[in-house]
């Protein structure tokens, strides 16, 4: 089984287009949302976690390219300013997946990247700004 993370940015006249459910339908994918929005000037952003066969997938991504979407590879988009981090606590109790943790002999926030789902939830919530997300 092929798992992959990809950022997707599709324009304006796509944003109402059932894009996702075409996936399933005609390529077998399976996915997971991982962030959806759509930006000021109306360009649809969708971060998916994309399961399924490896050849299904690539003529997928194949087919959004024709209709002119942007692919990107998904990295570790949410990344925290050590230099900012006071250790507060504050981001723990919004972190859905566990990614911020106390570690209980330091007491000092552990951030774990690789189960991190770039929910976002944190970053509003620390009151230093150390939780920054990345494009
Ligand atoms: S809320 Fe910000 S400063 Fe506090 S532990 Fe989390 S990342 Fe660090
Ligand atoms: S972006 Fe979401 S999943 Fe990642 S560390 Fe922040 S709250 Fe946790």
């Amino acid at each position: 089984m092929f798992t992959k993370r990809v950022v997707m940015r599709y324009p304006t006249k796509l944003v109402d287009k059932p894009i996702v459910s075409k996936l399933v339908k005609d390529y077998n994918l399976d996915f997971n949302i991982l962030k959806a929005s759509v930006t000021p000037n109306e360009e649809g952003l969708l971060v998916l976690e994309l399961i399924g066969d490896r050849k299904n997938y690539t003529k997928a991504m194949e087919y959004l390219k024709s209709l002119h979407v942007t692919i990107q590879p998904f990295k570790h988009d949410i990344t925290r300013n050590e230099k900012r981090c006071t250790h507060c606590g504050a981001c723990i109790t919004a972190c859905p997946s566990e990614a911020l943790v106390v570690d209980t002999k330091t007491k000092k926030i552990l951030f774990n990247e690789k189960k991190c789902i770039a929910c976002e939830l944190c970053i509003p919530i620390c009151p230093v700004r150390a939780m920054e997300m990345h494009y």
